[in-house]
């Protein structure tokens, strides 16, 4: 790959004619056959929309799944739906009507199949998909059944293994867990949570990664951000741990972040996402912020170490801001290789 190779954390605004927007939970605009033949059409236009924009390593845009969580166990057995208990989530930073495991953890079959597939037979460029991670989707749901957390835990890891091994055999490039939850149970991330990523990425080849993030620019999110001080020190405990860790790869927020940038520094020997692109606000940044973001982090990171990126997804994003912030981090990283080569 070249110098500053860019790519997103992930989601994307989903069309009008494809689902409510603005929201994190949106209803779809139709059904059965019509809303996935939708899904595989808007799976293709935020694919071209990210190559016209310059981003390298492109993703499906998240465009089939309702919610990064819950378009995962859609498709898993042992949940009832119906089942919902009141949740504190993320040490109760918001409250949440969940679903409830009432029985074993299994697959219902493939649950990114028809999107890879189309976004592999779509685009020339590296593919990224992404999953939600054990330790988060654990956060996000009830237990009747296991009894341990953990042990729940375990069972989605191997989930997500047998999913993320069939989307690298769709051609997939790079498999992304999404582990907010990381940055809120900072012990359990060395107690058992990379041990459960690496059951998720067990026998992978392709490129691996973790999204460890301080969520989306959301108000319950922003109101959070606001009570963790002048510096965010969370990733102190995380990085050495992920550091030795067999994932290939760390996104990080680092624009308009509170994380001290030298704090990349224990993250040695891995390949970072640094996050040039704020999505907790609708002003656009100029090439030269980008641009900015990056020189920051080559002093304390390898620049062939680094990936250029957006701080999290864009999914409750406007559309049209969306599109002018990725080609803002196109520009910016063109720059800082043009300077920095
Ligand atoms: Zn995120």
């Amino acid at each position: 790959m070249a110098l500053f190779a860019t790519t997103t954390a992930g989601s994307l605004p989903k069309p009008a004619w494809l689902a409510e927007q603005n929201k994190l939970w949106p209803a779809w605009k139709m059904s059965g056959d019509a809303l996935a033949k939708a899904k595989l059409d808007a799976t293709a236009a935020a694919i071209k929309l990210q190559e016209d924009a310059g981003i390298d390593i492109v993703t499906d845009g998240e465009q089939s799944r309702q919610h990064f969580v819950h378009g995962f166990l859609e498709h898993v057995e042992g949940i009832d739906f119906a089942r919902k208990v009141e949740m504190g989530i993320r040490n109760d930073r918001y409250k949440a009507m969940v679903p409830t495991v009432t029985g074993a953890l299994r697959l219902r079959g493939r649950v990114h199949g028809a999107e890879a597939k189309h976004a592999r037979a779509g685009t020339q460029r590296k593919i990224k998909f992404t999953l939600p991670g054990p330790m988060t989707i654990i956060d996000t749901i009830a237990d009747a059944h296991y009894g341990d957390r953990v042990k729940m835990a375990f069972a989605f890891a191997r989930l997500l293994n047998a999913e993320a091994r069939a989307l690298q055999a769709d051609g997939v490039d790079v498999i992304q867990f999404d582990e907010p939850a990381f940055n809120v149970y900072m012990n359990d991330v060395s107690d058992w949570g990379i041990e459960a990523l690496h059951t998720a990425i067990d026998g992978l080849t392709c490129t691996t990664a973790v999204h460890i993030c301080y969520g989306y620019g959301i108000k319950a999110n922003n109101d959070w951000k606001a009570t963790l001080g002048d510096a965010w020190r969370q990733y102190e405990t995380t990085f050495p741990a992920l550091a030795a860790s067999k994932l290939d790869q760390v996104s990080v927020e680092c624009r308009n972040s509170r994380v001290p940038i030298e704090l990349l520094a224990l993250l040695k020997g891995k390949d970072i996402q640094i996050g040039a692109i704020d999505v907790a606000t609708d002003d656009i940044e100029s090439a030269e912020d980008v641009a900015a973001v990056i020189e920051a982090a080559m002093k304390v990171v390898p620049k062939e170490r680094l990936v250029i990126s957006t701080n999290c997804g864009m999914a409750p994003m406007h559309e049209d801001i969306a599109t002018a912030k990725l080609k803002a981090l196109a520009a910016g990283a063109a720059l800082a290789r043009k300077r920095f080569s």
